[in-house]
């Protein structure tokens, strides 16, 4: 009964019925905290309270004065900066959400109809069969039907890292937590394979019960966040610092020496004095704190994850995406990334077949059982003329082409009773399996096939037609066949295979020895993909450098290096070691060896692992890509770790990026989105810190010189909101510049804010001072009073100034125009655009509240045309480096 139910699985039909009975096999998700908790949370914000405080008192100067305006003008500026902040992480948040939904598409191999299949995660339902392999994460909770050497980690349930399963009662472990032919949701298989029927999906899984799954965490801080958390808290202390100096300076100015001169201590014009003299501390304080930094750092983030994702990148840490733009060396696997991962058998020499036609191998069954049991691969057979590959992909390409042979691998491997396996593994290099054959009629047979020189190390004789032959003598013939084809860049597989006596006991591994029988080889074909060669020159003209990291061997690895234009022909030995002769070096050689190193081949985990820490003592960034679950500490490791879409789930969780499509292709992709982010930010800090400059001095200046206060605390809210969140949309969204890859990388240790952005935020923010101080003492009467009408234009001269110069921060550092390019920017369109409608509403309506009135249209194209100057004195800058750098 339970071997029938292995083979033919569930029906379409018991599928659906399954799923209506017992559910979908999805977790519900954690419950969110509700949007006013959301909005609430708002007026944590240290400056929300100091404007709550302004609020309070500035009614208590209402009252007084009975004039209510200012208040309600604050207040609705409160509002209107909970609320778009609000608005902004919401939105955040629903974009995670999705994020996750997308990471949460597992697929797993289900039997189902007769057929082994890939099926997603949340299909999976009660009663279906699962095929499970080292490296899987296990669906659902289920009972074992069948398993080999199979281990679990349940480190996440029960804190236990390896638990042996089994389905032999006998060796079943009565102190486990559970059952020992047990698999539970969540929890990985590290070791072995098997299958497992499932018995509870969802929530009502062990898993479903205790935990609720990670997923992305949204509160990571990336490294450049804390940069500007420190960034903005020094501005703002400088801005505390000013804004404690003005209310001194005012309190002295109009109560201490008016006391002196004999005015009494307490009158409602003192208080007056006293509430005035904290507004101008307040808008300091409000203008100075930077709080749209991070801010800013977290909405590029998020924006750049969506549109990653649209690029086959599925970032899984958040960081990720701004630490590969910082990213100096690429440490890459060699298959499915540099090449298709589509494995064909090309050429096939089996010595027992040497004089009949090669590819008439029913002719010899031997080599059919060998291949379809001693694997762990399936073929999804639902289209017999186009087969889809499952697992292992140098494993399947061997059952194509049993397939294209005629042969029906499940067939074989179903007569041939595995007895015992040990799993393929990089490590080892080799595969074993010790099998029931139907073919010899219920011998003992140990089939093993591998890396050539490993099978051929555990071979003395040859199989062939007549009878088997010393293979000493054939030996150098077939290596040097094998060198020919590892120089068409062809990964070559040996096989061989040992009668075993029945009575044997002892474990496989011991029982190889040296006396197998050699079978033959077969040489497998994988071409290169084609968009690579063109990425990798991307990457090498951006200044990152190339490793190959391969479990092939040299002269394969070699060949691909050379096809995708990392390896030339100046290029010595020394550019590449083997994994045990790296692993042979002591560390001080090792780290003199990494720099120069192009390839390394025959790698094992640990050869790769070692290899990322040594770059990185070399001040190296290091991304690393990787698919199995011995990667995972190399991906720990990295700088970023790119795991594959087709890779495990343990690499998966290990790594910060997912390669959805594997290939080479999207990590450059990744490297120039990453730049591209990273210069975006430093626009918006470029354009943040010139206004942060220019209205701290102005305020704080203005108020020590004049009377009035040149901007009044709501109209400061107007430009904060401008600055801060208009500039982070509009900077933040703009697209992806391909011109960032013609630089070289940038340090990882580098501040963001470069000494040629200082020059040129300084520079800017004192001339705007100096110019707006300027214009205060032309607005200004004899007496020193200015018109409401010329505050209005003052006010709005700020504001243009400033939105002319966003141009500028477009386009930085490049020499372009702030034009090319603006099709593509419609976030920074929009912006613009918000920017000139709200300064035209507050100045024409908003009366006393932002303290306004409404200026005639001659005045609104004069400011407007003559603000521009700063856009067109950038532009000729930029015109003028164009030529020479074209000179
Ligand atoms: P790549 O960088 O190409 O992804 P890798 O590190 O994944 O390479 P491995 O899979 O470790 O390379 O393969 C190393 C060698 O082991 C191959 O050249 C091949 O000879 C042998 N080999 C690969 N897969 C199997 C397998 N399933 N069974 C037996 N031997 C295998």
């Amino acid at each position: 009964m339970q071997i029938n139910k292995k083979t033919t699985g569930l029906s379409e039909q018991e599928v659906l019925e399954s799923r209506s009975k017992y559910g979908e096999n999805i977790l519900t998700p954690p419950k969110r905290d509700s949007l006013w908790k959301l909005f609430f949370e708002k007026f944590n914000d240290p400056i929300i309270k100091i404007l709550l405080v302004a609020v309070a008192l500035s009614l208590v100067v209402s009252i007084v004065h009975n004039e209510y305006a200012e208040t309600i003008g604050i207040f609705v500026a409160i509002c209107l900066a909970t609320g778009i902040g609000f608005w902004f992480e919401a939105s955040a948040h629903k974009r995670f959400n999705l994020l996750n939904q997308v990471s949460d598409d597992v697929a797993v191999k289900v039997v189902r109809n007769s057929n082994v299949r890939e099926v997603m995660r949340k299909e999976v339902v009660v009663g279906d069969i699962v095929v499970l392999e080292t490296g899987d994460e296990i669906p659902a909770d289920g009972l074992l039907l069948e398993s080999i050497s199979l281990q679990a980690n349940e480190s996440n349930l029960t804190g236990e890292p390896i638990v042996r399963k089994t389905t032999n009662e006998a060796d079943f472990n009565t102190h486990a937590t559970y059952p020992s032919n047990m698999l539970l949701r969540g929890t990985t298989v590290v070791e072995g394979h098997g299958m497992m029927e499932v018995s509870h999906v969802g929530d009502a899984t062990e898993f479903g019960k205790v935990a609720q799954e990670s997923g992305i965490s949204t509160n990571v801080k990336s490294p450049l966040d804390l940069q500007l958390e420190g960034l903005a808290k020094y501005v703002g202390r400088i801005g505390g610092a000013l804004a404690i100096l003005a209310f001194l300076v005012m309190l002295t100015r109009n109560v201490i020496m008016p006391h002196v001169a004999g005015t009494p201590w307490f009158s409602w014009d003192q208080l007056d004095h006293v509430l005035q003299a904290f507004m101008v501390a307040v808008t300091l304080i409000v203008v100075a704190v930077p709080e749209g930094l991070p801010m800013s750092v977290t909405l590029s983030l998020a924006l750049n994850m969506k549109r990653m994702l649209k690029t086959n990148n599925l970032v899984r840490k958040m960081h990720a995406c701004e630490t590969m733009g910082a990213t100096t060396v690429i440490c890459t696997d060699k298959t499915g990334t540099l090449t298709r991962n589509q494995m064909r058998v090309n050429e096939s020499n089996f010595f027992a077949l040497q004089n009949q036609q090669i590819g008439e191998v029913q002719n010899d069954l031997l080599i059919v059982e060998s291949i379809a049991s001693n694997s762990t691969a399936h073929l999804d057979t639902t289209d017999l003329q186009k087969p889809k590959t499952i697992g292992n992909p140098t494993e399947a390409a061997l059952l194509l082409w049993l397939h294209s042979q005629k042969q029906n691998y499940l067939e074989f491997r179903e007569n041939a009773k595995v007895i015992d396996q040990l799993s393929f593994s990089t490590e080892r290099k080799y595969m074993a399996t010790l099998v029931e054959s139907d073919v010899l009629k219920g011998k003992r047979i140990l089939y093993i096939k591998g890396a050539p020189e490993m099978i051929l190390s555990k071979c003395s004789t040859i199989q062939e037609v007549s009878g088997t032959s010393a293979l000493s003598e054939k030996k150098a013939d077939i290596e040097k066949r094998l060198l020919d084809y590892q120089n068409k860049a062809m990964r070559t597989l040996g096989f061989g295979y040992k009668i075993i006596d029945n009575s044997e006991t002892r474990p496989i591994a011991d029982i190889i020895g040296n006396d197998c029988i050699f079978l033959g080889f077969v040489a497998i074909s994988d071409p290169v993909r084609d968009d690579v060669p063109a990425a990798v020159s991307r990457c090498l003209s951006a200044g990152v450098g190339i490793k190959i990291v391969t479990g092939d061997t040299p002269a394969t690895a070699r060949e691909i290096a050379r096809q995708i234009g990392i390896w030339n022909e100046s290029d010595q030995m020394q550019n590449l070691i083997t994994g045990p002769d790296f692993a042979a070096l002591s560390d001080e050689e090792a780290f003199k060896r990494v720099k120069h190193l192009k390839i390394m081949c025959r790698a094992r985990p640990s050869d790769k692992q070692r290899l990322v820490q040594l770059l990185q003592k070399h001040g190296e960034v290091v991304a690393v890509t990787g698919d199995g679950t011995n990667d995972a500490p190399a991906l720990n490791y990295a700088n970023v770790g790119l795991a594959m879409g087709s890779g495990t789930s343990v690499a998966k969780e290990a790594s910060d990026i997912t390669l959805l499509d594997d290939s080479f292709n999207s990590i450059a992709t990744a490297v120039m989105w990453g730049r591209s982010l990273y210069q975006n930010i430093q626009r918006f800090v470029l354009f943040q810190l010139t206004i942060n400059v220019s209205a701290i001095l102005l305020v704080f200046l203005g108020t020590l010189l004049g009377r009035e206060l040149p901007i009044t605390v709501t109209q400061m809210l107007w430009i904060n909101l401008i600055m801060d969140t208009f500039a982070a949309g509009a900077l933040a969204s703009l697209p992806p510049d391909p011109s960032v890859m013609k630089n070289k990388p940038r340090k990882n240790t580098d501040f963001i804010v470069t000494k040629k952005m200082m020059t040129n935020i300084l520079g800017l923010g004192i001339g705007f001072v100096v110019f707006l101080l300027g214009l205060l003492y032309y607005f200004s009467d004899s007496d020193g009073n200015i018109s409401r009408y010329n505050l209005s234009m003052f006010f709005t001269v700020f504001v243009f100034l400033q939105f002319w110069n966003l141009f500028n921060a477009k386009a930085y550092p490049s020499k372009q125009s702030a034009f090319s390019g603006m099709g593509k920017s419609l976030g920074f369109i929009l912006v613009l655009a918000l920017i000139i409608v709200g300064q035209v509403l507050i100045v024409q309506f908003g009366g006393e509240v932002f303290r306004t009135v409404p200026l005639a249209l001659n005045d609104w194209l004069l400011i407007f045309g003559a603000t521009s100057v700063i856009l067109w004195i950038g532009e000729i800058i930029r015109l003028i480096k164009r030529l020479l750098h074209r000179n």
